[in-house]
């Protein structure tokens, strides 16, 4: 009765940190599907485990340049990775600038928008 095949399972809000599979692993769906879990407006600021885990799948999905994503701002910054916390500017992982008008902010989360829903990118 049992199958041990991680594609079975499904992850939900509720599922367990520890017991979701490596992000390496997943299918860019399924770090679609999961992402698509987190409410970020309502995941306590303490609940380490699950902003970790929302970054990894994040980063993921980032890792396979699926999206090109807007360069940093800032002179000899080039990173075109980004990082999104509630209420605050669109800012760069790398170093902490955030977007330089509200042309950059649209354009960056026009990109996450294809990111997570798989949008064709249109040059
Ligand atoms: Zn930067």
């Amino acid at each position: 009765m049992t199958t041990d095949t991680e594609q079975s399972m499904e992850i939900t809000t509720n599922t367990p940190v520890s017991e979701r599979p490596d992000t390496a692993d997943m299918s860019v769906a399924a770090l679609r599907d999961e992402y698509k879990t987190f409410d970020l407006g309502s995941i306590p600021a303490d609940d380490h485990d699950r902003w970790d885990r929302h970054l990894e799948v994040w980063s993921e999905l980032e890792s396979r340049n699926l999206v090109e994503f807007p360069e940093c701002a800032r002179d000899g910054c080039d990173s075109t990775r980004w990082r999104f916390s509630v209420g605050d500017p669109a800012h760069c992982a790398e170093c902490g600038e955030p977007v330089t008008d509200a042309e950059q902010s649209s354009e960056v989360h026009s990109a996450a928008n294809r990111l997570m829903n798989g949008e064709k990118v249109e040059a």
